[in-house]
């Protein structure tokens, strides 16, 4: 794997069923097994109010940044192995609602892509403040879609969200 040949992501990761902290933890290392995934940075987590489905359980949010040798198509297949790994279920699950873990792609370098189930930049990134607040935190200068993300965030709603201080050890 040679240098020239890395992408940099950005991934938003997300659940509210289980312990969340600790399942959301444990898929940042499932995902990032430091050879075809490399992680560069970690944002802290946020608890959110819940979006779109409003009647359930607060989610746990954070944004990573990874270098990554595998394709934009290749990386969500991974990160959907994830999910699985992890106990999502996607054929019982309400749009929008409750989810051990949920990962989403926000960008891949400077690539567009409207395919289908995948669309890059992620296609709702602006309306989330759940995954601007956390983003903006380790990218606030990317510019994604044409927008800064610390522009971005400064257009959202963040009220409800609160950061949490790190476990000890983390
Ligand atoms: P959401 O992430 O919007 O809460 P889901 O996790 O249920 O919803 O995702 C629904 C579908 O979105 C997935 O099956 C996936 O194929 C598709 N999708 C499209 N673009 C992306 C992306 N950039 N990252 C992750 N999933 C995406
Ligand atoms: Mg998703």
């Amino acid at each position: 794997m040679t240098e020239a040949l890395l992408a940099q992501a950005y991934l938003a990761l997300g659940g509210n069923v289980g312990n969340s902290r600790a399942i959301l933890d444990r898929a940042v290392t499932l995902l990032c097994d430091g050879k075809d995934v490399r992680l560069t940075a970690r944002s802290s987590e946020y608890l959110t109010p819940p979006w779109g489905f409003k009647y359930q359980s607060p989610f746990i949010n954070l944004c990573i940044a990874v270098e990554t040798s595998l394709s934009p198509r290749e990386l969500l297949d991974h990160a959907q192995g994830v999910e699985l790994q992890l106990g999502r279920d996607r054929a019982h699950e309400k749009r929008w609602g409750p989810r051990t873990a949920d990962i989403d792609i926000i960008a891949y370098g400077e690539l567009e892509v409207t395919e289908l189930g995948l669309t890059l930049p992620h296609p709702r990134l602006f309306e989330r403040a759940f995954v601007l607040l956390p983003l903006a935190e380790i990218a606030p200068d990317r510019v994604i879609a044409g927008r800064k993300v610390r522009d971005a965030l400064a257009d959202v709603d963040t009220a409800g969200i609160e950061r949490l201080l790190p476990f000890p050890g983390m």
